[in-house]
């Protein structure tokens, strides 16, 4: 997928507006109703028209027409939302060439307002799983209720907690910058994946720094699940910092030895094929902490002291529940029937409500939405003024420095402190809209799709991202 962000240049209020529309109808739709589109993003006559068109051009939008009118975002129109949430709040102001492409994620550079360059993971939950098995058409039928958008903003959510969780307890982690939807910042990690180095001054040194890591991940409650050579970075100077969160557990996981093993079995064969390591001796302390290990020096995993409530206590506090946890390891370990639904851009979607059948939850959906959609429009222009102001004067443009605890929530205290600066005739519009498109849901479902009917010509883009050459700001 290809990520220009220049198109960000041209894209309106309206065009956002209409975008972040989407996005809501799809809390409760796989497909939004273009009734719905139009009742959400409440422009005047014809305006959503245009705007949906416009959308679909640049491949933000996919329509969808097969069992109703209506559109789902895709990935870059996912990306662009987080995007310019992020340059909102000055977390950065220009995105440059990609640095990574990983199983289910990308990742680019951004740079902020003063030159420092970080990194930009994008998650795209489902990419690979999906693409396993889309020729395997019977797993088509057996959907579950979790979609990509839902299940990357948890994998961002997740792997920002850990690494700040992580970071504050002084693992070589890259520091954790801010979170939105399915984005992560974080520090730019110098070096290279240790799966690209093949040569160490100290491979008995770097060795046992890295298995230590995994110990004392353990004694902390926490493995990482998918320690190698591919998530773990090095430096000039030999220095370790481990990367890619999402899939952690804790060690009270009913397969944690099962993965603690794991763990160290991948780093116990990658050191001895890439530089000849014999493991014949017991590892000596490993960062100040004595393991048991067995006759081939691998760390037990029954001697390791846990620690308690690592991952319950704190890791909630920054937002990620024991509830997304159970979310997400069910994607994670629910085997390949249960990544069916999980689809992306060239993809069916999932069935979750995508029945042009709409029912009670729909309509009480739409209550809802309209009362977010209300916050949403007022930080919206908010938002945008302080983009343009930003624009426009770099100097004085104000750069957030406060990373925000919990991203979600902090985005709910954003909205609701714009929502303070009530717009009575918004709401009364609102509520007017609202009761039309109740009326028209209650009617029948003709309607919805005799209107505006699109046709999304360029639906399926490009699967590889294509990296940006230059640094490119708006
Ligand atoms: P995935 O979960 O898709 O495997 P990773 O987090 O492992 O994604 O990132 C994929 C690749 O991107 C890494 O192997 C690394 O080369 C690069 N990368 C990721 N995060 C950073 C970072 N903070 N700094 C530098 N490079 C990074
Ligand atoms: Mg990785």
């Amino acid at each position: 997928m290809k990520l220009d962000v220049n198109a960000l240049r041209y894209l309106s209020k309206d065009d956002f507006r209409v975008l972040t529309a989407v996005e809501m109808g799809m809390r409760n739709h796989e497909i939004v109703p273009t009734e719905l589109v139009n009742s959400i993003s409440s422009l005047k006559h014809g305006g959503t028209y245009k705007v949906l068109k416009n959308l679909l051009k640049h491949k933000l939008l996919h329509h969808d027409s097969s069992k109703y009118d209506g559109f789902r975002l895709t990935y870059l129109g996912y990306d662009f939302l987080a995007i310019k949430t992020m340059v909102n709040r000055g977390v950065f102001v220009a995105v440059g060439r990609q640095i990574g492409v990983g199983k289910e994620s990308d990742i680019f550079e951004v740079a902020t307002e003063d030159g420092t360059v970080l990194a930009m993971k994008l998650h795209r939950l489902g990419r690979v799983s999906f693409r396993a098995v889309k020729s395997k058409r019977d797993y088509l039928r057996h959907r579950t209720s979790y979609n990509w958008l839902y299940l990357s903003r948890l994998a961002a959510l997740k792997e920002f907690a850990f690494m700040k969780a992580l970071e504050e307890h002084g693992f070589p982690v890259p520091h954790a910058v801010d979170c939105n939807r399915h984005c992560v910042i974080m520090s730019l990690v110098q070096g290279y994946p240790l799966v690209q180095v093949k040569q160490l001054q100290n491979p008995d040194m770097v060795f046992e720094r890295i298995i230590g890591l995994v110990v004392r991940m353990a004694e902390h409650g926490l493995i990482h699940c998918d320690f190698n050579e591919f998530n773990i970075m090095i430096d000039d100077d030999e220095k370790v910092t481990m990367i890619d969160f999402p899939q952690m557990v804790s060690m009270d996981h009913r397969n944690a030895q099962m993965y603690f093993d794991r763990d160290v079995e991948c780093i116990f064969k990658f050191f001895r094929k890439r530089f000849n390591l014999s493991f014949e001796e017991s590892p000596d302390e490993n960062d100040g902490s004595e393991v048991d290990t067995d006759e081939s020096g691998r760390p037990r995993f029954s001697s390791i002291a846990k620690g308690v409530g690592f991952l319950d206590k704190e890791l909630a506090a920054s937002g990620f529940t024991r509830k997304d946890q159970e979310d997400i390891e069910k994607f994670i370990e629910g085997g390949i029937e249960k990544d069916a639904d999980s689809s992306d851009e060239e993809s069916e979607d999932g069935g979750r409500n995508s029945d042009s059948e709409l029912n009670k939850s729909d309509i009480n959906g739409v209550d809802s939405l309209h009362l977010l959609d209300q916050q949403e429009q007022t930080i919206h222009c908010d938002e945008e003024a302080r983009v343009e102001e930003n624009q426009e004067n770099s100097e004085t443009g104000q750069s957030q420095t406060s990373v925000p605890e919990c991203p979600d929530a902090s985005d709910k205290e954003e909205e609701n402190q714009t929502m303070n600066n009530n717009d009575a005739e918004l709401t009364k519009r609102l509520r007017k809209q609202n009761r039309r498109v109740i009326a028209s849901v209650r009617g029948g479902r003709k309607s919805l799709a005799s209107r505006n009917s699109y046709k999304d010509k360029g639906g399926s883009s490009s699967r590889n991202s294509k990296i940006q050459k230059q640094m490119s700001g708006w």
